[in-house]
Order: structure tokens, then sequence, then C-alpha cells
């Protein structure tokens, strides 16, 4: 499987890019996680919109979920252009009612997840994990039967991290503060914090995404690296991650 790194700021979208979104790719299946504010712009400089096989979402905060309503109307839009009249899925919890309502509309419909069983979309089987966080959220472990991706997706630490993502080929963690700060009120990691996770569960690459709009984030880099010894790649627009 192939991951592209569409988002990756957290809170909102610096100019000429967006909020969390990624699209994982296996033969011809296309699944997009999150849809950040900004998401549906960038994502066109890789992808049709109608290409996109399914999308699951972790929570309902605005950086993850922003751009639901424009894809909505982009497959509507389509739907007249190239007379497109496929409905596409929306996974996602239900703890937010509300929320999750708005995923249903005339070319998308919400399907709700159960966040204790194994999910499977396509290729892909997902579990989740419950992270820690101001509104319910959920991080995924995603396999395609060769590689294991794990998406922490928004969380403070906690140690739950290290059994879930034991053995990964990639973690994408949410490393939203610098070291010296203390993420854990806002429900956020620092670079120390997910490279501990990466360090502890042995995972093979480590993606540092969900990042601070302030100071340089190249630091985030330097300061994980003073813990997980493999691979640490920093999320921009356009990065993609195969396992090697
Ligand atoms: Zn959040």
């Amino acid at each position: 499987m192939k991951l592209t790194v569409i988002g990756y700021w957290g809170g909102f979208p610096a100019p000429e890019s967006a909020t969390s979104c990624y699209l994982l790719e296996k033969d011809d299946f296309t699944l997009m996680i999150d849809a950040g504010s900004g998401a549906l712009s960038r994502l066109q400089k890789y992808k049709n919109v109608l290409d996109l096989d399914a999308l699951i979402l972790s929570h309902y905060h605005h950086d993850h979920v922003a751009d639901i309503g424009v894809l909505q109307y982009a497959w509507l839009v389509q739907s007249y252009v190239v007379g497109n009249k496929d409905i596409l899925p929306v996974y996602a919890h239900t703890e937010d009612k509300e929320g999750f309502e708005k995923l249903t509309h005339e070319f998308t419909e919400g399907v709700p997840y159960d966040p204790s069983a194994t999910l499977e979309i396509g290729p892909f089987s997902i579990t989740f994990l419950k992270t820690k966080h101001p509104v319910p959220c959920y991080g995924m472990r995603i396999t395609d039967g060769d590689s294991v991706l794990v998406y922490t997706a928004d969380t403070s630490y906690q140690e739950e991290w290290i059994e879930f993502s034991k053995e990964a080929d990639l973690l994408i963690t949410d490393c939203n503060f610098y070291a010296e700060q203390d993420g854990s009120q806002a429900g956020h990691m620092t670079s120390i914090d997910g490279a501990t996770i990466a360090t502890q569960a042995n995972v093979k690459d480590l993606l540092l995404s969900h990042l601070p709009q302030y100071g340089d984030t190249k630091d985030l880099v330097v300061q994980a690296s003073t813990i997980f010894k493999g691979e640490i790649y920093l999320a921009e627009e356009g990065l993609t991650w195969q396992k090697k």
C-alpha cells in the first residue's frame, strides 16, 4: 500500500496547504483518511475526486472534517458533468450524532464503524484505539496483509499506543508540539512523545504530522531523533511512503 500526505497542519491550514488528510492506495482502491481544511483543493493535484473509493474519519474537529461539505458538492457537480451515480461511503464513529448525520448527502453516505471490531474497507483491515482528546477520536491500525500503518490521529500521550503500534512499518503521529512544550492539556503530543512510542513499539518508520504553525518544524525531527533511531519523516504535501 502507498500513503500520500495531502494535508498535515494542526488547527488551520498555512497558505497553499491543508490540515489533516491522507490517501492510502492499494491496487485500484483509494481510501482517504480525514478531510481537513484545504484538503479538497490539494487532493486534486494527485487524484480526481471521483476516484476516491471511501473516506474514513478519526473525529469531528474542523481541521479533520472541514472539507466534507465541499467534497459532497464536488460529487454532486460531477454527477451532472460526467453522470456519476456512485455514492461515496464515509466511515465514522457515531459518538457525535450531529456530526455523523452531516456525512450523508446525495452522493455520500455516513457509515458507522464499531471501534471495538475490525473494519474491512476494500483491501484494508482496520482496528481502532480511542485517543486522549477533548472529543471522541479514534486512531487506526491499518494493514493490507503486507504492511502495517498506524495513525494516531489527535491524541495526547497514552501508554496504550505502544501495544497498538507494535512492529508497525509506519507510525504517523500527532506532533503538534515541540519537545519543551506540554501538549497533554490540548490533547496533542510532542516530538518526544511520538518518538517514545515509535521506539518502544519498535516501528520501522516515523512520520511526524499535525504540525504546529510556529517555530521551525525541522526541529521536531531533530528532537525525535534523540530518541528514535529509525527513519523519521516530516509531513509535507505530496510526500509518499511505501514499505521498503
Ligand atoms: Zn482534534
